[in-house]
This record gives C-alpha cells, sequence and structure tokens, in this order.
C-alpha cells in the first residue's frame, strides 16, 4: 500500500473553504487504513493550527504528526547538514516551531543562517537584518520558493518573492527546501522510513507538486481544484501519472 503525500491549498481546502470531495477522500483513505501524510509548502502555521484549520473545516480525525511541512523539513534538513545552530529567521509560528524543536536559538547577531518562510508581518528593517547576515557569510536558506499566496481570489506574495528580492540584493542564491525541490521529499523519506516507491504525490500544483515527482520519477496525481488543470501541463512540460477533476474519482468502494 502505497503512502499518499497530499498538499493541503488547493488540493484539501482553498483558505477557508473546503474542495469539494477532500473530506469524503480523507475519511475513505481512515476507513480502509490506508496510510497518508499531508506535504505542504506554507510554512506559518504550526502542527497545532494546522490540524485546528482543517478540523474546523469539518475534516475528521487529523493528528499533528499526519502534517509534513516546508518549515518541519527546512529545521530538519539544517540540523542533519550543519552543526551550527544560531539563525535569524524571517518567518511565522510555524518556522519558528520547528527550528526550536530542532534546537535551533535565535540571535540577532553573527548568525549562521538566514533562514526565510513566509512573513505577513516583515518589514524593509527585518529584510534589510536578513542580507547584512547574508552579506557576512550567513549561509541563505528558504522553507519554499512559491511566487504567488491565493488570498480570497486574489494573490497575494509567495515567499518565493522574498527570497527572490534577498537573493537579487546580496548575489547569493538560497539553498531552497519546499517542492519543487527535492531536499523536502528526501528529508520526509528519512524521517518517515519510507522509499520513493512507497508513495504518491498528490497536489494541484503542476511547478510544485507534480514537478517534484516528475523529476524525482515518483507516481503523481494532479487535481484540477486549485491553480493548475489540465491545460497547463503542455505549456509547463511537467506531466503527472495521472490527472482527475475530483478527488472522488480515487474512491473505490
Ligand atoms: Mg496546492
Amino acid at each position: 500500500m502505497k503512502t499518499y503525500l497530499i498538499d493541503l491549498d488547493g488540493t484539501m481546502y482553498s483558505g477557508n473553504t473546503n474542495i469539494d470531495g477532500a473530506r469524503e477522500f480523507i475519511a475513505y483513505l481512515q476507513e480502509k487504513g490506508f496510510p497518508y501524510i499531508f506535504l505542504t509548502n506554507n510554512a506559518t502555521r504550526t502542527k497545532t493550527q494546522a490540524k485546528e484549520h482543517m478540523l474546523n473545516l469539518g475534516f475528521k480525525n487529523i493528528k499533528e504528526d499526519d502534517f509534513f511541512t516546508s518549515a518541519i523539513a527546512t529545521a530538519k534538513y539544517i540540523a542533519k547538514n550543519y552543526s551550527e545552530r544560531k539563525c535569524f529567521m524571517i518567518g511565522e509560528s510555524g518556522l519558528e516551531e520547528a527550528l526550536k524543536e530542532e534546537n535551533f536559538i535565535f540571535v540577532e547577531d553573527k548568525a549562521d543562517f538566514v533562514v526565510v518562510g513566509l512573513d505577513r508581518k516583515a518589514n524593509y528593517t527585518k529584510y534589510s537584518e536578513a542580507l547584512h547576515h547574508i552579506l557576512a557569510g550567513a549561509k541563505f536558506i528558504a522553507t519554499n520558493s512559491d511566487r504567488l499566496l491565493a488570498n480570497n481570489g486574489l494573490f497575494d506574495l509567495g515567499n518565493g518573492a522574498t527570497v527572490n528580492m534577498l537573493e537579487y540584493a546580496s548575489g547569493v542564491e538560497a539553498i531552497k527546501v519546499g517542492k519543487p525541490y527535492q531536499t523536502i521529499l528526501n528529508i520526509l523519506l528519512e524521517d518517515k522510513n519510507l522509499k520513493k516507491e512507497d508513495i504518491i504525490l498528490l497536489g494541484d500544483n503542476l511547478e510544485t507538486d507534480i514537478k517534484l515527482g516528475y523529476e524525482g520519477n515518483i507516481e503523481t496525481i494532479m487535481v484540477c481544484s486549485g491553480v493548475h488543470d489540465e491545460n497547463d501541463i503542455e505549456r509547463l512540460k511537467v506531466y503527472p501519472t495521472k490527472v482527475i477533476k475530483n478527488l472522488r474519482e480515487l474512491i473505490k468502494e
């Protein structure tokens, strides 16, 4: 039985609205005992907040350990690859919690790392401080590089826009962890003791969810409930294994 790695925004819900068929699909996986993990680039929510959000939307039996975010992957990636632990963070509570769980400390001076996740309250001063650390030699690491953040029918700036700004200013390219980069997947596979052939990536975004699977030779299912549909496949030259309109198509009684 393969483990579904399920995207959240555009796949399970869109902001504060359920996607049709999503609750039924999760209930089906639970009833059959089929394994799944929510794999999201959203680094802003803690595991508790992510769970509460889904419970508020009517999903049942959601647990904190069901979530693997780009924040968690980033903290684990740095902890695994480097011995230093001082970081300057741009991010919200999800990233802060993940870094603390891996024993990172937050500093204003002499940071070893600048870790950048979406922070909807960050300002010019904070971005410039991050730049100072990067120019002083701190390693520059980004949770994800999403260009856009869907927000009530509009698009706000995604974390990738901030990362790009700091790359432009510093001339330093960030290490990127989240989908479509294989790093998030490699960290997850090691953490959950899974192999590539054991998983199916399920998501709405060709440039992140499906690209990760396409480039990594992993089975993918694209659901046309979010940012992309079939018409985008040839344009982006990213090919899912299977395309569905609604998650109910995956329910087999
Ligand atoms: Mg999505």
